[in-house]
């Protein structure tokens, strides 16, 4: 039966079990969170001024690769990543201003934070992290813009990816056949994770999820007593959000990406199943006025 479990939550860091998923509906998943779920980002700056020894082109960088914050409503991600996928561009747009100037008087350089920019729009938007540094201004140098925020989706540009990793692994199984048992006390010891343990006469993990499958026991073992394997309908996911997202929201808005894609799919193959019954129809008309 399927089964999701969850092993450590924070507000940017989600790890979950999951059992009794197909490993392609996990990767899906995976795959989705990365690429296709809506962020917002910064994608277009206009300069009024820049004194700086930096390029216009470098602060735009810069800008662009701050994670914002995006409206947690999985729903209306979802819906809008099919529109993007879709070649339809979304039509919100949000404003935000930074204008920095080291006075003369300050006497050394003053760095510009991403604190320092600042939403103009009705809908106030916001930096994930107030701290990051962005640049620096020499004594008497000025930078002024407008920077521009739209929706966009990680497969059009990695600003656009709500995650930073999106990881699974298969959990690790320990085949141990006692007929062969030899020195097995010794050969614990070898496994760089320390996390197995020789007890009762029978070799075990004392936790499965701490084995890396270097198969360093396996190597070791030279009658062939211990295997490492893994399950496969068993896996352990970690998501890492930039913090544009919270993780659960991430994961809620890549499934609902899948089952509107396979809706798409489905209605499509209706639609070509009553071209088809249309034409065989009208093509059994013909043959019939033929004859
Ligand atoms: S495969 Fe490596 S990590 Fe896993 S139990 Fe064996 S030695 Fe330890």
């Amino acid at each position: 039966m399927a089964e999701i479990k969850i092993i450590e939550e924070n507000e940017h860091f989600l790890k979950l079990e999951i059992s009794g998923f197909p490993k392609e509906i996990v990767n899906a998943l995976r795959r989705t969170m990365i690429a296709e779920v809506p962020t917002l980002a910064i994608d277009e700056v206009l300069f009024t001024e820049n004194t700086s020894s930096l390029y216009n082109e470098y602060i735009a960088h810069r800008l662009g690769l701050l994670p914002l914050k995006t409206n947690p409503d999985p729903e209306f991600l979802a819906n809008l990543s099919i529109d993007i996928q879709n070649g339809l561009i979304p039509e919100y747009r949000s404003d935000l201003q930074l204008r920095a100037e080291c006075p003369p008087q300050a006497g050394k350089s003053l760095t510009i934070y991403s604190s320092d920019l600042k939403s103009l729009g009705a809908e106030e938007i916001e930096v994930v992290e107030k701290n990051i540094p962005l640049f620096k201004l020499g004594v008497g140098q000025i930078v002024e813009l407008q920077a521009f925020a739209r929706y966009g989706i990680g497969k059009q540009h990695a600003k656009f990816s709500p995650v930073s990793p999106v990881s699974y692994s298969f959990k690790p199984v320990l085949i141990f056949d006692k007929s062969k048992e030899f020195n097995c006390e010794e050969h614990v010891n070898v496994c760089p994770k320390q996390c197995l343990e020789y007890k009762d006469g029978v070799l075990r993990f004392t936790d499965a999820w701490e084995c890396i499958l270097c198969r360093a026991c396996e190597k070791d073992c030279k009658t062939g007593a211990t295997k490492i394997s893994w399950d496969e309908s068993i896996v352990r996911m970690t998501i890492e959000s930039t913090g544009s997202l919270p993780p659960k929201v991430i994961l809620k808005t890549a499934a609902l990406i899948l089952i509107r894609k396979l809706e798409i799919l489905v209605s499509l193959l209706e639609k070509k199943e009553e071209i088809i019954s249309e034409k065989n129809g009208s093509n059994q008309s013909v043959s019939k006025n033929g004859n």
